[in-house]
């Protein structure tokens, strides 16, 4: 097996298996390519171990009293070994030199250690596994047993397993199974009720012919049962070649069919073409061509950290490597789950987390990908009508969780069992947080000053804009007495509060979105003929502008109070105070519920994460500086973080307000909510958003990176204990490099237009002729 050279700053060593806590490992740890990702779970079984395989788009009810969900496809990561009769587990006999290499930069995971079995035989089995970035179907594995004590028989036993289920429920047929040619195995199913179909193939090679080999196929598994006769001192090496095809794969969706086939024949040939030809590649093979895709992403990607503490930059590639795995960019039927295709946490539903936590990376990354998230929501409309006709609303009502296309609402109506009443809490999200639809008006609005894509307001921005705007000119309500419009009984981001009334971020944001739905109106006949043209067919824009300026200009938008604070919602600063340092301190999240029933904690003065703070994230410039600072720090002393989207985002502000020390503890938080020490934080799955968090944590917050009214600006807010911090990022079509040092910031123009910016209040530009822009922070000249 080849060496590899390990890089520190990309690699994370693991010298001790610990069978008590694979799950966050296998979560972590995940390899894809957003198409298909694969939980990393070790090759042979444990207790507890949680194998997870998934594929974009194969949403499926398992049963009709369950939401859809993405499925756990069947496993090729299992692979069993028998030694002289025993079977490898590290939990038997001993072991010793373990090592567990995880490499951020190639998406690879390598583990080797000396195995001795129960009877004494000693074995050094070494093995690798990659998700092809290349090759996006393509699942590998390559192995190395070698015989230490004396000969061995050794036994090996892999193929395909469907007995996977997710958390019990079964999404798959049981299909139809086939060896090819005597070598490859093929299985070819489909998704109960969706009737998606799925083909799985794959292939083994030894570097030396088997004493036997044997098909076994039984109920949802096929697998084949190899045996070798070992001799120490010539290692057996093995590679495993999978590839996973589903009928909704792009290849077979079109803009008329974008459920894409039914047709399991034709996804199974396309299956037969590619297995043959990765497997010709090898495991190497695969391996250097998905390398090198990796090296292409990181070229442009990486954001380089040098501080006082190496797990700034390693936490930083982390969460750009997830960033990665966890969309098939480009693909316009998918959103990103809550989790990434990283566990069966929240079911592959995409949420709020999309738009404000993920969007502004991909949007300043990679204009394409964050394109094809917004028309997910636009393709997404029917489901959001449906769900406003329901609740006897007008527009796009979009629901607070989203899977495939027109499934609508997808939110669970049960959760967590309530210590007071002993009964399941029901889960009012898909009800009342309302915001969502808010929300992705926001992100069209980000997407669009960003990049001044008009040709995607055009197609698809202008109508997204004016049908959020109308579920909200319909939503609000006007209430004679104040002589006002209030949105009542809502959720808004502090989902520990429920049925609250004039929730400060979803008031603001529904009248942002109704006024800027207006503004684009006006804007339509000149700026988006098409866009005109479409939506002139259905309404009369010029009464619709008037309405949603009505509304905007009737609505109740809470300003600070005499004290400075504005409420974040009607009830919330008249709540019982409590003392919350046991729950602030305390490691694990919810703690507060070992001591409050869910209706108890609704009535104290405790948040679960940023709500009011998300206002003033998303809408930077609304409040006075001193005031918008009082209020960060009197809702962050009553919030638990207990959302892992909280911490991230209260460090962009603290960066904002000259908290540096603050800000610095919050990235650090964000970056250890998935790559921290607690053995359970991500058990069913990474937390997509921290991921984004982590990225706006250092851009937005540390380099002071807004696009507000379309204008580009930055801000040196560089933590006292880094010297330096690097980006790529992208604007309106060019790319510009952004270095931020203690005692400056320089900006590159690597293509494109040239630019105009500030930095720290000052106005720079630059293009092609002048390429660079140097701001000394805090004193001196511009040069
Ligand atoms: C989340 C909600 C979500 C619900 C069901 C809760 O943990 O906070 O946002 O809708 O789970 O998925
Ligand atoms: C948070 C939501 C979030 C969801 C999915 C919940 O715990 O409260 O704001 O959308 O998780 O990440």
């Amino acid at each position: 097996m080849k060496e590899r050279t390990w890089l520190p700053g990309w690699t994370v060593e693991r010298r001790a298996f610990d069978p008590a806590h694979t799950a966050k490992t296998e979560s972590i740890y995940a390899q894809g390519n957003g198409y298909i990702n694969v939980r990393c779970a070790e090759d042979e079984r444990y207790v507890g171990q949680t194998r997870g395989t998934f594929a974009t788009l194969t949403f499926n009810k398992a049963l009709p009293d369950e939401v859809t969900e993405l499925p756990n496809l069947p496993d090729v990561t299992a692979i069993d070994l028998t030694v002289n009769g025993e079977r490898f587990s590290l939990d038997r006999g001993t072991y010793r030199d373990y090592l567990s290499r995880f490499d951020i930069r190639t998406g690879e995971v390598e583990r080797s250690c000396v195995w001795t079995s129960p009877a004494g035989d000693a074995v050094r089995i070494r093995s690798r596994r990659m998700v092809s970035l290349a090759q996006k179907h393509v699942v590998a594995a390559t192995l190395e047993i070698e015989a230490l004590s004396g000969p061995v028989r050794l036994m090996v036993e892999s193929g395909i397993d469907a007995r996977m289920t997710s958390s019990g429920s079964q999404h798959l047929h049981d299909g139809e199974k086939r060896l090819i040619d005597g070598r490859i195995l093929r299985m070819a199913t489909r998704t109960s009720e969706s009737r998606v179909p799925i083909a799985i193939h794959c292939e083994h090679s030894f570097s030396a012919d088997p004493a036997r080999a044997l098909p076994v196929m039984q109920r949802r598994r096929f697998v084949m049962r190899y045996t070798f006769d070992l001799e120490p001192g010539v290692p057996l090496s093995m590679d495993k070649i999978s590839c996973y095809h589903t009928g909704r794969d792009r290849s077979f969706a079109s803009a008329e069919r974008l459920g894409g086939i039914k047709d399991s024949a034709r996804v199974l040939q396309v299956g037969d073409a590619c297995i043959t030809s990765v497997s010709s590649m090898g495991y190497e093979g695969l391996f250097e061509a998905s390398r090198a895709a990796w090296e292409r992403y990181w070229a442009h990607a990486d954001v380089e950290i040098e501080s006082d503490d190496p797990f700034d930059q390693l936490g930083m590639r982390f969460a750009l490597y997830h960033l990665n795995i966890m969309i098939d960019r480009g693909e316009p039927r998918a959103g990103i789950g809550a989790k990434g295709m990283t566990g069966e946490g929240y079911k592959g539903h995409s949420f709020w987390d999309t738009e404000i936590f993920l969007l502004p990376y991909y949007a300043l990354t990679d204009p394409a990908a964050a394109r094809a998230l917004l028309v997910y929501r636009y393709l997404s409309l029917p489901g959001a009508y449906a769900k406003a006709q329901e609740n006897g609303y007008e527009g796009a009502m979009f629901p607070w969780e989203s899977a495939w296309l027109d499934d609508g609402e997808t939110t669970p109506l049960f959760g967590a069992a309530d210590i007071v009443t002993g009964e399941s809490i029901p889960i009012l999200t898909g009800v009342l947080e309302h915001h969502i639809t808010a929300d992705i008006a926001w992100g069209v609005y980000l997407y669009h000053a960003v990049t001044g894509d008009e040709e995607f307001m055009d197609r698809y921005g202008c109508e997204l804009m004016v049908e959020c705007a109308r579920f909200w000119a319909s939503r609000v309500e006007w209430k004679p007495e104040a002589r006002r419009y209030e949105i009542t009984n809502v959720i808004g981001p502090d989902e520990y509060k429920e049925h609250v009334d004039n929730n400060a971020f979803t008031n603001y944001l529904a009248a942002f979105t109704l006024t800027h739905a207006a503004d684009i109106i006006d804007a339509m006949p000149k700026r988006w003929p098409d866009a005109c043209e479409q939506l002139s067919r259905r309404y009369n824009l010029h009464e619709l502008a008037a309405k949603f300026r009505e509304r905007a200009g009737g609505m109740y938008l809470p300003g600070p109070r005499e004290d400075g604070l504005v409420p974040q919602n009607d009830q919330y600063l008249d709540l019982a105070e409590v003392d919350l340092s046991k729950y602030r301190s305390e490691a694990g999240v919810s703690s507060i519920f070992e001591d409050y029933g869910w209706e108890e904690a609704n009535k104290v003065m405790v948040s679960k994460q940023a709500d009011l703070v998300m206002l003033l994230r998303v809408m930077p410039d609304l409040f006075e500086p001193e005031v918008a600072k009082r209020n960060f720090v009197f809702y962050e002393g009553r919030c638990l973080h207990d959302s892992s989207l909280s911490h991230g985002q209260h460090g962009i502000l603290a960066a904002w307000f000259g908290l540096e020390d603050m800000a610095l503890d919050m990235y650090r938080h964000a970056v250890r909510v998935d790559f921290g020490e607690n053995p359970t934080s991500s058990d069913e799955g990474i937390h997509s958003a921290s991921m984004g968090n982590v990225w706006q944590c250092a851009a937005c917050g540390f380099a002071g990176l807004m696009w507000e009214h379309g204008e580009l600006s930055f801000a040196n807010h560089l933590p006292g204990t880094w010297k330096r911090l690097a980006f790529e990022m992208s604007w309106q079509g060019s790319r510009l490099r952004v270095t931020v040092e203690p005692d400056a910031m320089t900006v590159e123009h690597l293509s494109g237009a040239p630019v105009s910016f500030t930095i720290d209040g000052r106005a720079f530009s630059v293009s092609h002729e002048e390429p660079q822009a140097r701001c000394v922070c805090g004193a001196g000249d511009a040069a």
